[in-house]
């Protein structure tokens, strides 16, 4: 079992991502490679634990990666989650949201995600929900500043969706 983080990191406005690989696109999964482009082979049940505010639209973001045709619901039951969003600080320094993925083998297994509750304004928390849900579907960082799997955003960037390209993305596992 692994776990790997990715983080956004805040600067003046601005939110950058660490941890990001160099690939452009998403290859079919290796043996190298398989921790990081994982796959769910059972349903993704997502709780929200983010205490009621709706600034980070986590059910919306569940709604637009179904689109790809991965299996991934909300669910009310904490104890039947294998996704955990919460609104807490991350614990990397600077970071406003963060995704830990547990995978066993090219399988993700769980995932977990913070979202700074301080970063709610604007579309950020909506961004940010979608982002770290997406590498929660096994995505990594995007090289198009179109994509909301770009390493970073501002208030031109932010985007209440994935793009058409971050659906099929996502489904090209799926
Ligand atoms: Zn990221």
């Amino acid at each position: 079992m692994k776990r790997i983080i990715f983080a956004v990191l805040a600067a003046v406005g601005l939110a950058v991502c660490a941890a990001a690989p160099a690939q452009a696109g998403k290859p079919a999964p290796t043996a190298a490679a398989a921790a990081y482009w994982g796959h769910w082979a059972t349903q993704a049940l997502v709780y929200d634990a983010t205490g009621g505010t709706n600034s980070f639209k986590v059910s919306e973001a569940v709604a637009e990666w179904r689109k790809s045709g991965w299996n991934v619901v909300m669910t009310s039951d904490a104890t039947k989650a294998n996704i955990k969003v919460v609104a807490q600080n991350s614990t990397i320094e600077g970071a406003v949201g963060d995704a830990s993925l547990v995978t066993s083998g090219s399988i993700i297994t769980g995932c977990t995600v913070h979202l700074s509750p301080t970063f709610t304004y604007m579309n950020v928390g909506e961004h940010m929900a979608i982002h770290e849900l997406g590498h929660c579907g096994g995505l990594p960082h995007s090289t198009s500043t179109k994509s909301v799997m770009y390493a970073t955003t501002n208030s031109n960037t932010m985007m209440t969706k994935p793009s058409a390209q971050d659906i099929q993305w996502m489904a090209a596992d799926y």
